[in-house]
């Protein structure tokens, strides 16, 4: 499968809620942007996408072919998209820590970017 991003994405930002963390790793780098500057360019049949039980609300889609994390891809007004599924620099850096109440405790945070204890997704513009 393969998507493009158009446009600037709103951030680049680390998730460490546990869904990210048992998919991904340690946390995920998750890109938010404008759901109009996400293209699914081929491959809808590869991806598979799980719905969350309560009170998890954000579904996850992977690769079938290959595994790899996607994200949540597009969702409402949004696409939320795993930075790591990227084959090109997205062009930004991360800005911020996501749902850090829900970081391992045996992992600490040793930089200086914002923290959300939850979700945040910034406003457009
Ligand atoms: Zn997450």
């Amino acid at each position: 499968m393969a998507f493009q991003l158009s446009g600037t994405p709103r951030s680049l930002s680390y998730c460490h809620c546990s869904r990210c963390r048992k998919s991904e790793g340690i946390f995920a780098a998750v890109l938010i942007g404008n759901a109009e500057d996400f293209e699914l360019v081929r491959g809808e049949d590869q991806i598979t996408r799980l719905t969350p039980e309560q009170p998890w609300t954000h579904a996850r889609a992977f690769c079938r072919m290959c595994g790899s994390a996607l994200g949540e891809m597009r969702t409402g007004g949004i696409y939320v998209v795993a930075a790591s599924a990227l084959d090109d620099d997205p062009g930004l850096r991360p800005t911020a820590h996501l749902n850090v109440a829900s970081k391992p405790a045996w992992y600490e945070i040793d930089d200086d970017l914002k923290k959300f204890e939850g979700n945040y997704v910034p406003p457009s513009g």
